[in-house]
């Protein structure tokens, strides 16, 4: 294998840059020649592809984004926009894609591995959906941005005795919100993977404010609705004024933390690896400190496996 490509795909998530890197750096470490697809597969497509150097992914470790860029293409979901992807890797003689992105990347993937070109996926996005993985890259750092969020927003509602809605990201799953609720120490979480009955939320509201709690913090995954809405029944219901913060994208953004680049250089390197190691259509993950890999389909039909411990901890952890 004489030249290893890389793009970053779908949404963006902090450590994007830090696997471009250990992805570049190891196919120039092994003899290869590193390539970088602006974009996504909307750069593959027009041929957005260049040659990469050693200081090309210099400084970038810290930063946030994906100095590739990253798009959706809708293009690239028909058979003739993946035709005309493949011109690209034919034209630059590119013997093997690693894709950096989520599960929707991944489906593209699949597709274009089906072609014949050697792919390997790694997860970066800060949802924490791909189920074969226990982290993807970015999720610890929109984690602590969330948490840090929390503490400002708990500072506040403290000086006015008023509960606040937290809405965060993560589409249909509700890791972001499952994980900053248990480490924030909020009185509710509310994902799409439980049952949510606002009287119990309502409940614990006034139970708190009758013990003389000062804040009452509830976060709410994106996926299950608006935040809104909610605060209005929660203030019909318990007659305490419920104000609603939605973080939207400053949960995309920052410098990654020092567990996602570090994921992330770990699971660049070894993409490389099995890239060289005659290794195609697989995904890299992390079990424990350990780097794994799965085929495509595994790591797209992993589930929705949600951590019930995690929540019902947080419950009992939050009386
Ligand atoms: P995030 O989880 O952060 O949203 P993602 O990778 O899931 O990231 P998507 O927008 O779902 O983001 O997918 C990125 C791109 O992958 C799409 O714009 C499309 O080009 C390609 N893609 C997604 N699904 C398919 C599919 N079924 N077939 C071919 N290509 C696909």
């Amino acid at each position: 294998m004489k030249k290893i490509a890389v793009l970053t795909s779908g949404g963006d998530a902090p450590g994007m840059n830090a696997a471009v890197r250990a992805v570049v750096r190891s196919t120039i470490y092994y003899g290869a020649k590193a390539y970088g697809i602006k974009q996504g597969y909307h750069g593959l497509i027009r041929g957005q592809i260049e040659e990469m150097d050693l200081s090309s992914v210099a400084d970038i470790i810290h930063r946030g984004g994906t100095k590739l860029q990253t798009a959706r293409s809708e293009e690239f979901m028909t058979v003739a926009g993946r035709k005309r992807a493949m011109y690209t890797v034919e034209m630059f003689e590119i013997d093997g894609i690693v894709v950096i992105g989520g599960d929707g990347s991944f489906k593209g993937a699949q597709k274009l591995a089906e072609l014949g070109v050697p792919i390997i996926g790694i997860p970066g996005t800060i949802d924490n959906d791909l189920r074969y993985t226990e982290s993807t890259i970015g999720f610890d750092t929109a984690v602590n941005t969330v948490l840090d969020a929390i503490s400002k927003i708990r500072d506040t509602s403290s000086s006015h005795g008023r509960a606040n809605i937290i809405q965060v990201m993560g589409r249909h799953c509700g890791d972001i919100a499952l994980h900053t609720g248990l480490a924030g120490g909020a009185e509710s979480i509310i994902v799409p993977e439980m049952y949510f009955d606002i009287k119990k939320v309502c409940g614990k509201l006034v139970q708190g404010k009758n013990r003389g709690k000062l804040h009452s913090i509830i976060i709410l995954a994106e996926g299950v609705g608006d935040g809104i809405e909610t605060a209005k029944r929660i203030e019909e219901i318990t007659g305490i004024e419920t104000r609603v913060t939605i973080l939207g994208h400053i949960q995309r953004g920052g410098s990654p933390t020092a567990y996602d680049r570090i994921l992330a250089s770990k699971m660049g390197a070894r993409a490389v690896q099995l890239l060289l190691e005659g290794k195609q259509a697989r995904a890299v993950g992390i079990k424990g400190l350990k780097v794994i890999d799965v085929s495509l389909s595994e790591a797209i039909n992993g589930g929705s496996w949600f951590n019930k411990e995690m929540y019902e901890l947080a419950d009992i952890l939050s009386l």
